[in-house]
């Protein structure tokens, strides 16, 4: 097997050469780690699971006209994507109060907001992706005015696209986070959700009983992380439930 040129690897996902120079490799891995990798931990299973969960939320966002890096799943783990500059900029959008923001704010977690509310913070994990306002994101030129306006359009529509997907399964969105990347056409350039959509981007309570079902149970030690995602994807009727047991294919560099 011819070997390919790794791209970039992060927390969760490594990125490798696509077979044409538009496109990437992204592949999921099972490592989880919270507070800015403080905490970590390998959590079998995950990889495949986010593989599938993201290839879901991004197909159906391209479905509604919501462009997204996402081209297709390649095998349990892995997906071809678009090649795009990132901005770097973590975009959150939080419908109830949670995690930094009821820290910040000292709104007590679980306070639905009076609308949705968008926060930008700069992708540094030296400095711990800290929360910036559009004045800095101007000044440092991270984005111009325009793509600011197109960002918040686009992180609006992707939080009534999942708020509604998640509502039909009995899930509550209190918050998630994505990232845009620039994708250039010619002479022109388009913006595009990017990364991934999972449970470790997003919060997901159960609307009826409020627990947990995102990164914050591994964040927090409250219980199972594998199965708290294989709720979320069992409600989608996305996984085979045997799949995130099967044997993790050996990484080639
Ligand atoms: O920690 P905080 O409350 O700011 O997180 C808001 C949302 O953004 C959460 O859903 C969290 O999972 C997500 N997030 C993320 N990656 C980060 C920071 C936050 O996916 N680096």
């Amino acid at each position: 097997m011819a070997r390919r040129t790794k791209i970039y690897e992060g927390k969760a996902k490594i990125l490798y050469e696509g077979p044409d120079p538009d496109t990437l490799v992204q592949y999921f891995k099972d490592d989880a780690t919270a507070f800015n990798a403080e905490k970590a931990a390998v959590i079998e299973g995950k990889g495949v699971l986010n593989n599938r969960l993201s290839e879901y939320f991004m197909t159906g966002l391209n479905e509604i006209g919501v462009p997204t890096h996402f081209l297709k799943r390649i095998n349990m783990r892995e997906q071809l994507i678009r090649n795009c500059e990132i901005v770097p900029l973590e975009v959150v959008v939080r419908n109830f109060s949670a995690g930094s923001f009821a820290k910040r704010l000292g709104i007590k977690e679980g306070t639905r907001l009076p609308r949705p509310i968008v926060e930008y913070c700069y992708k540094d994990d030296e400095l711990g992706d800290p929360l910036v306002s559009e004045e800095h994101i101007a000044a440092f030129g991270w984005a111009s005015q325009q793509d600011m306006e197109d960002i918040l359009a686009l992180a609006l529509r992707v939080n009534d696209f999942l708020s509604g997907l998640m509502l039909g399964v009995g899930i509550r969105l209190a918050d998630f986070k994505i990232e845009i990347g620039r994708i250039y056409e010619e002479d022109f350039q388009r913006l595009v959700v990017a990364d991934e959509i999972s449970p470790d981007s997003c919060r997901l309570w159960d609307i009826n009983s409020g627990e947990k079902l995102d990164k914050d149970v591994f964040r927090h030690d409250l219980g199972s992380l594998k199965n708290a995602y294989t709720e979320v994807a069992n409600r989608f009727g996305i996984m085979p439930k045997s799949a995130t047991n099967l044997q993790k294919p050996r990484l080639i560099n």
